[in-house]
This record gives C-alpha cells, sequence and structure tokens, in this order.
C-alpha cells in the first residue's frame, strides 16, 4: 500500500515538473534562436546630476522581444543567458548596439553598459570593447561599464587584471547595486571604480528610515573621500530626490526623472531646453 502511495505522488507531482521543466528547455532554445535572430531592444533610462539635475548619461538596459510573450525585463533571460553561455554573444551584440547608438546622440553625454559576471571569464572582453568603441568611432570618455558585486565574488587576479585593462582603454568603471552584496566595502579596496550607484533598496526607504538616511550620507562621503562619483538609483519621487541630494550624491537616476524608453524616443529629452549646458563626458 505504501508502495502505491508513493508512486500516486509521484504521478501528481512528476506532470507539473516535466510542464516547468519543458517550458524552461523551450524558452532556452527560444533564447538561442533569438540571440542568432537579434530579438532584442536595448532601452535607455536618463541619469541627471544631482546639484543642477543636467542630463550626465544614459543607462542601457536591454528587453527581450520575445515572439510569443513580447517585451520581457532582463530578469527572465539574463540569468539564463549566463547558465547557457549566450550571455557572451548577447552581451557583445548590446555593447555594439549602445555604442552605435550613443554615437549618434546629439549631446556627447555617458552611456552605461551593464557586464555578467560570465563575461568577465571571456580573456577577450577588453578587445571586444575596443571593437565595439573603434566600431562606433565612440569616445572611450563616453563609455562606463557597470559591474555587480557578483563579478569580484568569483573576484581573483584575472578580474582585476581585466578591469585596469579596460580602465587603460579610457572607459570609466561603476560598481552597479552598491551595498546589496556580502562585503561591498571590501571591493572598493580591490579597485579604484569611478562611480559607486548606490541600489534602489536604500533609496526607496529613505523618507522613512533615518538607518538608510545615514547609509546613503556615508556612502556619498565616502565616494566624495574616494574620487569617486555617487548614484542613487530608483529615485522615484520629489521627496527622495531632496533626501539623496542633501545627503551628498551627486548623480541620481529613477522614474521620477526617466524610465528606461527606446532609442527612438530620446530625441524628447535632449530638446528639453535645460538640456542645452548637459554635463558631456
Ligand atoms: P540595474 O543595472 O541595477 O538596472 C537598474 C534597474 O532598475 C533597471 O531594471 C531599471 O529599469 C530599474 N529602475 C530604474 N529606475 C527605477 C525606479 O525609479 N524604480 C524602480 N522600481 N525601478 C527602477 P531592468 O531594466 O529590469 O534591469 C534589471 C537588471 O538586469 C539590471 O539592474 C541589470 O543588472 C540587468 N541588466 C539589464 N540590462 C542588462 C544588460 O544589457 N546586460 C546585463 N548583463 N545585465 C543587464
Ligand atoms: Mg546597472
Ligand atoms: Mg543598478
Ligand atoms: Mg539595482
Amino acid at each position: 500500500k505504501a508502495k502505491m502511495e508513493g508512486r500516486g505522488t509521484c504521478r501528481s507531482f512528476e506532470p507539473g515538473m516535466d510542464a516547468r521543466l519543458q517550458e524552461r528547455r523551450q524558452l532556452e532554445s527560444e533564447l538561442a534562436i533569438g540571440v542568432a535572430n537579434e530579438q532584442f531592444v536595448v532601452y535607455y533610462q536618463p541619469l541627471h546630476d544631482a546639484k543642477t539635475s543636467k542630463l550626465t548619461g544614459f543607462e542601457a538596459l536591454v528587453r527581450w522581444n520575445h515572439p510569443r510573450l513580447g517585451l520581457l525585463p532582463p530578469s527572465e533571460f539574463i540569468p539564463m543567458a549566463e547558465e547557457t553561455g549566450v550571455i557572451d554573444t548577447l552581451g557583445e551584440w548590446i555593447m555594439l548596439r549602445a555604442c552605435a547608438d550613443a554615437a549618434k546622440w546629439p549631446l556627447p553625454v555617458k552611456v552605461a553598459v551593464n557586464l555578467s559576471p560570465a563575461q568577465f571569464k571571456q580573456q577577450g572582453l577588453p578587445l571586444q570593447v575596443a571593437a565595439a568603441l573603434a566600431a562606433s568611432n565612440l569616445l572611450p570618455s563616453r563609455l562606463e561599464l557597470e559591474i555587480t558585486e557578483s563579478v569580484l565574488l568569483a573576484h581573483n587576479e584575472n578580474t582585476i587584471t581585466t578591469l585596469h585593462s579596460l580602465r587603460d582603454l579610457g572607459v570609466s568603471i561603476a560598481m552597479d547595486d552598491f551595498g546589496t552584496g556580502y562585503s561591498s566595502l571590501s571591493y572598493l579596496r580591490s579597485f579604484p571604480f569611478n562611480r559607486i550607484k548606490i541600489d534602489r533598496s536604500f533609496v526607496s526607504l529613505m523618507c522613512e528610515s533615518s538607518e538608510s538616511r545615514a547609509i546613503v550620507k556615508a556612502v556619498a562621503e565616502l565616494g566624495s573621500t574616494l574620487g569617486m562619483t555617487t548614484t542613487a538609483e530608483g529615485v522615484e519621487t520629489e521627496d527622495q530626490f531632496r533626501l539623496v541630494r542633501e545627503n551628498g550624491c551627486t548623480d541620481v537616476q529613477g522614474w521620477f526623472f526617466g524610465r528606461p524608453m527606446p532609442a527612438s524616443e530620446l530625441h524628447t529629452l535632449f530638446e528639453e531646453p535645460e538640456q542645452r549646458g548637459a554635463l558631456t563626458a
């Protein structure tokens, strides 16, 4: 009897497992096809100077225009792209696209591109970045690369060497999602980042939490001491904007200033009269 029950339990469990596994397999093969067919779109979200509100650049944020499921956010395919290895091809495509788009902007502001840990394992990453700059004729000073702590988590000498090779190209390097990892502070010691991006989780609590305000203030001071700019991520309200500014963040990014949008829609931002004096790279 126990055996029967065991099998019964198994049977009612298995079909669900199968379905999920099949769905995953399907998405994996669709992702490979999607990368081959360039089904991706790069959106851009503005960054502004905290003091003057002037435009300082855009972060490139990829979306997958899935033929069946519509526009998918990176959380739904970047982890899979890393696991299956297509991130190499996809990452290279994003780099080329972002540099080519930025080279066409009417103001020479920065473009920030996110790099995933898997891309750091490729020996040719600095060459790939150099090739993207050359192909688009974009000044290296206009490109910024964002890395999260996970890149440094598997940190060995190669990672730091790669970061220095990238810096030698003349591009800048930002530490993304600062404060969310295990030992963000110790990573600041291992490499001279140009920018710290304070994670949205701190910014979103600033109005109600004096602890969050104190942390943002301390990180902004630390950044200023280390010669790094500090960007507050995820600024959604005027109050949050006031608080991050008062607490010393040098740049702001978030829905209060603009959502990520396709390249074709950026002209509205460039045309705003207050952007005439945008802070260029
Ligand atoms: P991230 O680099 O920290 O990017 C910021 C994320 O916060 C973006 O989500 C952006 O849309 C969202 N965001 C910006 N302002 C606000 C706000 O005011 N409120 C809220 N609630 N959210 C805001 P997105 O586009 O979904 O990207 C998520 C993550 O996926 C990124 O986090 C980045 O780690 C990764 N990612 C995006 N594009 C790429 C890429 O081209 N390559 C790689 N490797 N990773 C990417
Ligand atoms: Mg980022
Ligand atoms: Mg971030
Ligand atoms: Mg973040």
